[in-house]
Order: C-alpha cells, then sequence, then structure tokens
C-alpha cells in the first residue's frame, strides 16, 4: 500500500487510516456490531489546583468519553488540531488510534511534550468511551486488575515549607484527621544558607537543614506512614549524592528527581551511589523515554505522569518495561478526579504499582467536579461502573471554568 505523505501532513485531506500499512491491518474487523463512529472532540479548562484540561470524545451512538490532558499551553488548542483525524474513526479502536495521531503530529511534536499529553487526554477518554460501549470498567481494557483498591500517597503542603517542625506537624494531621498511611514533602525548599541557588551546589548547612525536615517528619509520622520527598531536578549529581547518603540513616519511601532530566548518566549515577531509593520519571515522555530510564537503572522507582506520558495504554507499557528490571511504578498525578481515576485504573492493572499520588487535599472542591466519591482512607476503590467509573457534575465544571471557556456540550 502506497502511502500519500501529503495526506499525511494535510489536516484538512481525506485521510484515513488505510493509507497507513503499517497499523490499518485489523480494522475491518473492528467494524460490524460494533460500528461507531466519532463526531466530535471538545475541551474544557477547569481552574483548580492547575488548569485542568477535561477532554470529551463523542459518537453517532449518543455515548461520550470523558477524559483528561496533563495540563499545559497550548494542549486544548493541538486537541482541536487533532479532531478532524479523528471524524469518522471507530472509538474502540483506541491503541491504533493512538498511533494514528501520533503519526498525524510528527510534525507539531509528537515525540515528547504538550503533543504527547494532548493525545494523552483522547486516549484516556477514548477508555471511557471504549469501556462504556462494551459495558466494562476501564481497567479490564488493560488485562484487568491486580487490586480492588489503590494507594493514594497526598503531597502535602504547610505555609512555612523550610520549617521542618511545621512539615511533622502538617503530616501528623494528614496522617490522623484526613487517613493518609502515604505522604509526600518538597525538599527544594529554601533553607537561608544559599548563596546561589543557580549552581545546583549544596552547601553543607543545606543538607544538614533537608536532613532535618526529613528526621522531623519520619519521626513523627514514620510508624504510620511512608513518607517521599521531592527535589524538583534542583542540584548537580554531587550535591543529590551527598544528600542521599545522609537520607540512607532515615526511613525515605523515595527521593524524587534529585537532579535534572536531561543527563541519564548521572541520574544512574546518583541511583546506584546510595541505598536511599530514588524515583524520576515525571518529566519523561511515552515508554520510549522511560525504557532508557529503566535500561541503565537509573531509578528504584518508576513515576510516569499518566495524562502526561501519552496516556492509560502508554502508561501500561512503561510499566511493563519497569516489570522486566523489578521496578514499581508510583504514578505521579497532578489531575482531577477524572484523571485521577484513570490513573487508578491503570494501577489496579498492573502488577508493579506502588501508589498514586494526590495534589489537591487543600482545594476544598476537587471531589465535587464529579458526581461519585472517590478518594476514602488514603485509597481509590476502582470502580466497577463502565469505562472510568466517574461522571462529571457540569454545573461545578461551569462554576470552576478558566474565564472564557466554553463548557461542554451535554451527552
Ligand atoms: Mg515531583
Amino acid at each position: 500500500m502506497v502511502r500519500d505523505y501529503r495526506a499525511l501532513h494535510d489536516p484538512n485531506a481525506e485521510y484515513t487510516m488505510r493509507d497507513l500499512s503499517s497499523v490499518s491491518m485489523n480494522l475491518e474487523a473492528s467494524r460490524g456490531s460494533r460500528d461507531v463512529h466519532i463526531t466530535d472532540v471538545q475541551t474544557t479548562m477547569v481552574d483548580g489546583t492547575f488548569p485542568w484540561t477535561l477532554v470529551r470524545v463523542y459518537t453517532d451512538a449518543g455515548v461520550v468519553g470523558t477524559g483528561e490532558a496533563y495540563w499545559g499551553a497550548g494542549v486544548p488548542e493541538l486537541i482541536d488540531r487533532m479532531t478532524p483525524f479523528l471524524h469518522g474513526e471507530n472509538p474502540l479502536d483506541v491503541d491504533r488510534l493512538y498511533e494514528h495521531l501520533i503519526q498525524k503530529m510528527s510534525g507539531e511534536g509528537s515525540v515528547e511534550g504538550v503533543t504527547v499529553t494532548a493525545i494523552a487526554g483522547i486516549e484516556t477518554a477514548l477508555h471511557d468511551l471504549a469501556g462504556k460501549l462494551l459495558e466494562v470498567p476501564a481497567y479490564q481494557l488493560l488485562g484487568g486488575k491486580y487490586r480492588d483498591t489503590v494507594r493514594v500517597y497526598c503531597d502535602c503542603h504547610t505555609a512555612d515549607e523550610a520549617d521542618p517542625r511545621a512539615c511533622a506537624d502538617e503530616a501528623e494531621r494528614v496522617v490522623e484527621e484526613l487517613g493518609y498511611d502515604a505522604l509526600k514533602f518538597d525538599l527544594d525548599v529554601p533553607s537561608g544558607h544559599e548563596k546561589d541557588r543557580a549552581n545546583r551546589h549544596l552547601r553543607p548547612a543545606e543538607v544538614r537543614h533537608k536532613v532535618d525536615i526529613v528526621e522531623a517528619v519520619t519521626d513523627r509520622v514514620g510508624e504510620a506512614a511512608d513518607v517521599a520527598f521531592d527535589c524538583h531536578w534542583s542540584f548537580s549529581g554531587g550535591s543529590a549524592k551527598r544528600l542521599a547518603a545522609a537520607l540512607e540513616a532515615y526511613d525515605v519511601w523515595w527521593l524524587e528527581d534529585p537532579v535534572p532530566p536531561e543527563n541519564l548518566e548521572v541520574q544512574a549515577e546518583v541511583t546506584r551511589s546510595t541505598l536511599t531509593p530514588i524515583a524520576a520519571g515525571e518529566n519523561r515522555y511515552r515508554v520510549t523515554e522511560h525504557r532508557r530510564l529503566l535500561e541503565d537503572q537509573a531509578v528504584d522507582i518508576v513515576a510516569p505522569d499518566m495524562p502526561k506520558v501519552g496516556g492509560m495504554r502508554e502508561t501500561r507499557k512503561i510499566a511493563d518495561v519497569a516489570n522486566q528490571y523489578y521496578v514499581p511504578v508510583a504514578l505521579h498525578n497532578v489531575a482531577s478526579p477524572v484523571g485521577t481515576v484513570a490513573g487508578a485504573h491503570v494501577a489496579a492493572a498492573i502488577p508493579n504499582a506502588l501508589a498514586l499520588e494526590y495534589h489537591s487535599y487543600q482545594l476544598g472542591w476537587w471531589e465535587e467536579l464529579v458526581e461519585e466519591d472517590v478518594i476514602a482512607d488514603g485509597r481509590i476503590e476502582i470502580p466497577e461502573e463502565p469505562g472510568l467509573g466517574v461522571t462529571l457534575d457540569l454545573d461545578v465544571v461551569a462554576e470552576h471554568a478558566v474565564e472564557g471557556e466554553d463548557v461542554f456540550d451535554e451527552e
């Protein structure tokens, strides 16, 4: 079959996947009684912890799928640009449509970055849609489940993030009042000892201050909770090794992103230098970039962000590679309940799930965005309803929509 590359790069071309011989083999098999066609794709941004980008895929069967893309400038525009590529396609061909969009958007940069993020939002909506059409929960589409509930870790913040006692007080409150047994605190906080934050070097007093935070929090709640600490790609390799070594005396669940994400050799050297578990992954895209991280044994725990990395099946593929290296998966997550529950379906369906992040405990209305209860006692019970099993409350979406945003059409 001859490919028409002009059609491939022309969004207005009458182009179907029949032109792509490499991924069109089973197209006809998906027709028949499940002959459903995509009619539209819409987005609405909600002003939450971040500008959450919700995505809906509409069909001629009257069934709508809802997903979420990681927040970021340009994501709704990219989804608009991809909508013509989905018109008339069968939403049940989730994997094929994912590859279709990756290929169609190659010129816009679908190897990594916001284009992958935009595709992830559509891919997640397709899982919701396919589950509803087939009347199975989304985890079933990923191979079934290993667990009925997924452990959630709470990303914690205090008014004074540099005060070890304030961090310990908040840790105790989140464990005792909110019921979590897994937490994360930022460790890239000002200590007052910095001379130049741009050079990535940690002075001894800065290392001692970070150890003080870790000691205060783990001493206070270490019996009741696992606690991770995030460095947001801040330090040099040498400083990261000194910090990780100093933390070996404490029960650190993991130390996250101590060095910048670009240089794998440095990442691997830091990880191999210490018994402190090192996690990374939220700034890498698709299975390809995570494959290198895992093959080089550059992490003890891999931390992809499902709505950012490429979606539910892409995260499953990353987990499969991680499992080849006996590496657990801690899903980074800053999403609304839609992306969070989608992440929980993935975490249910992979053997090596460690936990899923919750980043919005101080927002107040996070769970109101959907009609269902989502998190209870630091766990998400995996919905058994078809698709993702969450229903947007469109009144709440409208109430918190980013100014100027059109809210979704009704189903
Ligand atoms: Mg992080």
